[in-house]
């Protein structure tokens, strides 16, 4: 059994480090054969695992208390050196895609691996270390802005984690202070927001042109490992949104409105689906996790065990507590093969979401922790969503464990939301477009691109009159826009791949089992349409998959 506290890495000093790639370097050149060269490959690998594990616990220490003076400076220092030590993976990327030996690797690594690399090349040159760095102390701003925030609600003191259960609770009243007080605290730093974003835009626009790109969405798609589509593909997939799933989200809007009893459904109504509220877990942290062995015992003996022994080793955090950073997500350590999950449990049904959301990422690094390379231990994001957004889907049938009587709520209300979050995922990617297309837009602009694309893709908005909501702001509570530029439409791709697990589930819950356990076990060996094909899934990009899942939905909701 590995326990967490038995996890270390050392902290590498860079002179070392770059000792140590000189040498591969070297080796590289000199390797006549495939087998000599693979050699270096395995070494460097076991390297680039020690620096991965490092950098993993160094964010997991930050994220776990972002006050912390000690691990703040250890996030900065790790910062600083990560260009560098971009730079020496770089270097040996290079040599490998240039290599006599070439095939002879391709056929022992993949050439999956290949495709991956040219884009780590093209995406990076040690002109832009120094922005790198400071990109990097913006992103960390960011993060402790949020999860310093202290909400004065009720006689209380929040942070947003604490809120959630106020903007989904089942008095009205209650719901529009929360969100007053949550939009209030964005308009009392909106100039710090604006400046910060204003200032990521410039700096990612300003890589893009060192590189010899014409605007940064080009190397963005590049950063993301994007090999098997484009700017393009994206834009027709948003189109379909528009056309098949805006209008059937808009009705299931119209008939949240009816439920609820109100005329306009308000941006403080939207997070609840009728009048008893949203269905919460019956128990606290220790019941839930309780409650989670039964119902991964139930699922099978691999996620059953699997369970048993991140719970064991305790590779989990899922408490919420003050200067903890908002939000959930997996890590890994590859120099021991287990992944760790964080979170922060409010006690809303988002705890049942994000803890089966990040246990399906965990599951997928777990099965997957064979592959040779670092490079394909995990999929590109938009594959790695759909471990996770399925296994949320998957676990559907066992939501009585923590709901009790009102599992089967859970599941409807779970399934339209699930459908109503993808026009609001396509409206954050379509905006990043607008943002980068137009780099020397100001902070207004801005703001006013976002109300453009919520016109499209969010027509029912109603924000009353909210601060800052009202005036284009919402945005800012969206962490991926500042921190990970085009990452947000994976969620997307990946929920669309998810409702076809789901709706498979229906029909022949071991057939979608199977599946599922083989599509983790494939890590990231493959692109990712290659992958959804692998699992007998249509892609999203292919013409009239969106509408065939849109279908599915409708027929299940009505
Ligand atoms: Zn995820």
């Amino acid at each position: 059994m590995i326990a967490f506290d038995d996890i270390t890495a050392p902290r590498p000093v860079y002179d070392e480090t770059a000792a140590r790639y000189r040498v591969f370097e070297a080796e590289l050149s000199a390797a006549s054969s495939g087998e000599a060269a693979a050699e270096v490959v395995r070494r460097w690998d076991a390297l680039r695992r020690e620096l991965e594990t490092w950098s993993n616990l160094v964010n997991l220490r930050f994220s776990q208390d972002t006050a912390n003076e000690a691990f703040r400076k250890e996030r900065d220092y790790r910062d600083e050196i990560a260009p560098r030590l971009t730079d020496l993976d770089v270097r040996v990327k290079r040599l490998l895609l240039a290599h006599a030996r070439r095939a002879d690797l391709e056929k022992q690594f993949g050439p999956h691996a290949f495709a991956l690399w040219e884009c780590d090349v093209l995406a990076f040159d040690p002109a832009i270390q120094e922005p790198l760095v400071r990109e990097s102390k913006l992103c960390a701003e960011y993060d402790q802005m949020i999860a310093g925030a202290k909400l004065a609600f009720r006689g209380e003191t929040l942070n947003f984690s604490d809120l959630v259960k106020y903007r989904e609770h089942e008095d009205r009243q209650i719901r529009h202070e929360a969100e007053a007080v949550r939009w209030q605290w964005f308009a009392e730093n909106r100039a710090q927001l604006d400046h910060l974003y204003d200032e990521m835009v410039r700096l990612r626009h300003g890589m893009a042109r060192t590189l010899g790109y014409d605007g940064y969405v080009a190397l963005g798609y590049r950063q993301m490992n994007r090999t098997d589509y484009g700017p393009a593909d994206v834009a027709r997939f948003r189109a379909e949104v528009r056309e098949h799933l805006v209008p059937l989200a808009a009705e299931l809007r119209g008939r949240q409105a009816a439920a609820l009893g109100v005329e306009r459904l308000m941006l403080w109504d939207e997070g609840v689906e009728d009048l008893r509220g949203n269905p919460v877990p019956q128990g606290d942290h220790d019941w839930m996790l309780d409650r989670a062995t039964e119902m991964f015992d139930a699922m099978g003996s691999e996620l059953g065990g699997f369970f048993r022994l991140m719970r064991g080793g305790k590779l989990m955090d899922l408490k919420n507590r003050d200067g903890k950073r908002f939000g959930g997500f997996c890590t890994s350590f590859p120099t021991h093969g287990v992944p760790y999950i964080f979170g922060n449990f409010n006690g809303t049904k988002q705890d049942v979401h994000v803890f089966t959301h990040e246990m399906g990422h965990a599951y997928q690094a777990w099965r997957s922790r064979g592959k040779v390379l670092m490079d394909t231990l995990w999929p590109t994001y938009e594959a790695a969503e759909i471990h996770s957004m399925s296994l949320e889907r998957l676990t559907a049938p066992h939501m009585e464990k923590f709901f009790g009587d009102d599992a089967e709520r859970f599941r409807r209300i779970d399934l339209a939301q699930a459908l109503t979050f993808i026009p609001y995922g396509v409206a954050v990617d379509h905006f990043q477009h607008l943002v980068y297309e137009r780099p020397e837009a100001s902070p207004a602009e801005r703001h006013a691109m976002w109300q453009e694309v919520e016109r499209m893709y969010l027509p029912w908005r109603d924000y009353g009159g909210l601060p800052h909501a009202s005036e284009g702001g919402l945005w800012q509570f969206q962490r991926h826009i500042y921190l990970r530029p085009f990452y947000y439409i994976d969620y997307t791709l990946a929920q669309t791949c998810a409702l076809q697990f789901w709706a498979r589930a229906q029909r022949d819950v071991k057939d979608a089992m199977a599946a599922y356990h083989a599509l983790c076990a494939r890590g990231g060996e493959a692109p990712f349409q290659d992958l959804v094909r692998s699992a007998g899934l249509a892609s999203p990009f292919e013409a009239g998959c969106l509408k065939g899942v849109v279908e599915n939905a409708r027929r299940a909701l009505n």
